[in-house]
């Protein structure tokens, strides 16, 4: 039995995962660097994070806007 024919999933290639974002409005996609550039409008905390999952949140959530001025959240760190 073979199992070559099946592509690993990108999560099981070191964890880098090439990261973007994309705009559900003007249809622009960032990529890490382009998202960095945007303004960003607000940065949540895990502590602020928290409450919204049922996980333990290890990360930050940061919502810039979009060259459209749609506000988009990603998380971060
Ligand atoms: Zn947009």
């Amino acid at each position: 039995m073979s199992s070559a024919t099946h592509t690993s999933p990108l999560w099981e290639l070191g964890g880098r995962l090439p990261w973007s974002k994309r705009c559900g409005v003007c249809r622009r996609t960032y990529d890490a660097d382009g998202w960095g550039t945007l303004p960003a409008v607000l940065t949540l905390p895990p502590s602020s994070v928290q409450p919204h999952l049922t996980v333990p949140a290890g990360w930050t959530v940061v919502i810039r806007r979009c060259m459209c001025g749609t506000v988009l959240a990603a998380r971060s760190g």
